[in-house]
């Protein structure tokens, strides 16, 4: 028997797969066991290391290149007969397997990571191969992205944008969360990577691995054990989206040809295989701090440009607006922990952390303009979470610094919305983030899916904020575009045209529709939608009121 499921639907898609659930690491246990006889319980660990290292090489040889190389890497350290020694010893003084596992891999943790450089950035794979260790142990499953084998619906209580970001859409074909808000970094990363998913369904933890799954990113419709038939037509309507995603190309217009720019959403050099992106003209977010999710110790100047240049190549000719770190809140990065705060999303994150630690900016503009300079790219620099004029002339002045020509702001904190043409009179562009102006405006965390009507890109407050800035950005005779979730949903992105916006930026995949649905539509008719939602008490009369008015100018309904 079927049973219908629902969520947020975050990244538009259709999907049919078997379940693979993502198993928590698991818990030491408190009290170590007591060891009776030392020799039983070293083969004990030593057996559980050879099993996450035959494991391993089990992965390694499905696996191909780099990827192969990584994993053949990581056996080898679980062979490692130093740790293996040091693990007998703990043994010996008393520890259990997995207490002495645990232990003794934290130690060579601590050792690596004195190393720093290249062995530092190994302390990762070692906190790996320990939670596998353990987990074999303790008789749960393996900690991490399961790979069962074949293509999946990776299930999982939340993703980390680590664990998210490293996901191969051609091995996963969907994702549910039982948490995770609208415009949270899964459903970010999803779309950027093109897959399809789906956040915020609680019902996603009764789902059991090998459990067939029917997945509509777009509704948040999930279908557990479907019938044959529904299989068949979400299939065709798959095979229909993406032939139509890979055939939409060419600049954005609208019917009678006013020009607006339509720019991807990049996370890292991983995103360029989506489909849309040869369709783009250029990219309007790279964020950056997904680059380096990985890294234990911070990129080298040298590093960082190698990578922005990477990704320049592949958009030579074309605009890419690289963001500056964004790290914080709900972007944590490994190599740069931050103190514990009372309200992350409400403190040093940002360009704010150039504050504490300038150097940081001043050797990411320095890689950016030193890429640039080497490419054939038109490229430009912005900053995130700017509140104050005084912030967006300090930045402008530091870019510009290092020979940076074009140099923008995000406008997602309510104070610069309100200070547009203040902050507009120092830069030469601004971007809205409206998942981030959603989220201060409305006094609601982005992560949280119960309060996701309130995310509401269609919130009137979050309206009216946007068109304040694209007013100022008009009467200064500067371009503002917008890069927040709000560019790729297709009536908004109509609404945000008639505003006077000169780009939207978005994941890959949503590309096609905003790109056919803008040119079904004249500037006029865009103008009308903006009124139309500018005038709506509500998010759902906006949205309703708004897909009223645009099927009656298509002569529809
Ligand atoms: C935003 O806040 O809308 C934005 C584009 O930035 P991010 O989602 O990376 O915070
Ligand atoms: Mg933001």
């Amino acid at each position: 028997m079927s049973r219908e499921l629902r969520g947020l639907g975050v990244s538009a898609g259709i999907a049919v797969g078997p379940v693979a659930r993502l198993a928590a690491a698991p818990e030491l246990p408190d009290v170590n066991a007591e060891v009776e006889d030392v020799e039983f319980e070293t083969a004990r660990a030593a057996d559980a290391l050879e099993a996450v290292a035959a494991d391993l090489d089990a992965r390694a040889a499905q696996a191909d290149g780099a990827g192969a190389d990584v994993l053949v890497a990581q056996a080898l350290m679980a062979r490692d007969p130093v740790l293996a020694d040091a693990v007998a010893g703990l043994v010996r003084e008393g520890r259990d397997a997995p207490h002495a596992i645990d232990a003794a891999f934290a130690e060579h943790r601590r050792a690596l990571e004195a190393l720093g450089g290249y062995m530092a950035e190994r302390a990762a794979d070692l906190d790996d191969l320990r939670t596998r260790a353990v987990a074999h142990l303790l008789g749960l499953p393996m900690p991490g992205i399961p790979d069962p084998g074949h293509p999946f619906i990776l299930v999982a209580d939340d993703l980390a944008p680590a664990d998210t970001a490293t996901l191969d859409p051609a091995k996963v074909l969907g994702i549910v969360t039982e948490r995770g808000g609208p415009t949270g970094h899964t459903a970010i990363l999803a779309k950027q990577l093109g897959i399809p998913a789906i956040t915020a369904c609680p019902d996603a933890v009764a789902l059991t691995d090998g459990q067939r799954l029917m997945l509509d990113g777009a509704s948040g419709l999930l279908v557990a054990d479907p019938e044959d038939a529904l299989v068949a037509d979400a299939e065709r309507r798959a095979r229909e989206l993406a032939a139509r995603r890979a055939s939409s190309h060419g600049p954005g217009r609208t019917a009678d040809g006013h020009p607006v720019r339509l720019l991807v959403n990049v996370g890292g050099p991983g995103d360029l295989a989506a489909p849309g992106i040869p369709g783009a003209q250029g990219v309007g977010l790279l964020r950056t701090e997904f680059l380096f999710l990985e890294r234990a110790t911070a990129p080298t100047r040298d590093e960082q440009e190698a990578l922005y240049r990477e990704i320049f190549d592949a958009f030579a000719g074309r605009t890419v607006i690289v963001r500056t770190l964004d790290v914080g809140a709900d972007k944590p990065l490994a190599y740069l922990p931050q103190a514990p705060e009372e309200n992350p999303a409400l403190g040093v994150r940002g360009l704010r952390l150039s504050r504490r630690d300038p150097e940081l900016l001043d050797e990411q503009l320095a890689a950016i303009a030193a890429a640039a300079r080497g490419s054939d790219a038109d490229v430009g620099v912005m900053a995130p979470m700017v509140a104050t004029a005084r912030e967006a002339e300090g930045f402008a002045a530091a870019a510009r610094g290092h020979g940076l020509t074009k140099v923008g702001v995000m406008v997602e904190v309510p104070a610069a919305a309100l200070c547009a043409a203040d902050i507009l009179a120092h830069v030469d562009f601004a971007s809205l983030g409206t998942n981030d102006l959603a989220q201060y405006t409305l006094a609601t965390d982005r992560l949280a899916g119960e309060l996701a009507d309130l995310l509401d890109p269609w919130q009137p407050a979050l309206l009216r904020l946007v068109a304040a800035t694209i007013e100022a950005g008009v009467a200064a005779d500067k371009p503002v575009g917008v890069c927040g979730e709000a560019a790729s949903e297709p009536m908004l992105a109509l609404v945000l045209t008639g505003m006077g916006v000169t780009s939207l930026s978005m994941g890959a995949t949503s590309l096609a529709d905003v790109r056919s649905t803008l040119a079904a539509h004249t500037l006029e008719q865009c103008r009308d939608l903006a009124a139309t939602a500018l005038a709506a008490g509500s998010a759902p009369d906006a949205r309703a009121s708004v897909e009223a008015v645009a099927r009656e100018g298509m002569g529809v309904g």
